[in-house]
């Protein structure tokens, strides 16, 4: 059973499992994700590993900071920023453009990124301690149930992460909504907890 309770210290580690390319399942408010540094592809690749998800089903970053949101995506625009404004940190996800240094493993070879700013104290410390945006799915396998419980995660996907960190029962409850801006145009591409 590698479930560890959530306070400064198990961040911390966490986040140091995260910079050294590992994985930990971690709180948010829709479901539990499964982490691993957004930027390091080998990191990466192991979620999909993991998960048995199909590589082409792109992920989501999260961050949290929105300062961050500028060195993954090239878009600059009014009604996005108004969209930000309101609903992160939140269940909402934005499919934008997406900047040369995410990496294609990320995105499925799109050039568009998902980015997301979690409404959770644990995965927005989690991210900020470990200094890069975390790519998470929701940590279960592919095809099964979104876990809410760190129990679940250990369950389903226990010998495949390096860490679980245990922050409660999720909030929302079910996935994030995800909305792409393309062509001055908001299109709904899957309803969720917003
Ligand atoms: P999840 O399965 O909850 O991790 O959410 C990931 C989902 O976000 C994917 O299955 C896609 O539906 C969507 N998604 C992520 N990145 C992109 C992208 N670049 N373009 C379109 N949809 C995306
Ligand atoms: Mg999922």
């Amino acid at each position: 059973m590698n479930i560890t309770k959530a306070d400064n210290d198990s961040i911390q580690r966490a986040a140091e499992i995260i910079k050294r390319g590992g994985l930990v399942a971690f709180p948010t408010e829709t479901v539990y994700g499964l982490g691993a540094d957004g930027l390091n592809p080998i990191a990466v690749a192991k979620i999909f590993e993991a998960k048995k998800r199909p590589a082409f089903n792109p992920l989501i970053l999260h961050i949290s900071d929105r300062s961050w949101l500028k060195k993954y995506s090239s878009i600059q625009n009014n009604k996005v920023d108004k969209l930000i404004d309101k609903f992160w940190p939140g269940p909402l996800t934005l499919v934008l453009p997406k900047t040369e240094i995410v990496p294609d493993i990320v995105t499925s070879g799109n050039p568009t990124v998902a980015i997301r700013m979690p409404d959770h104290t644990v995965a927005l410390k989690l991210i900020e301690a470990s200094g890069t945006p975390i790519a998470a799915p929701s940590a279960n396998r592919f095809g099964h149930l979104s876990p809410t419980e760190a129990s679940h995660v250990s369950k389903y996907l226990g010998d495949k992460v390096d860490m679980i960190l245990d922050g409660g029962k999720s909030s929302v409850g079910v996935e994030s909504t995800i909305i792409q801006f393309h062509q001055n145009e908001f299109y709904l591409l899957r309803p969720g907890g917003l």
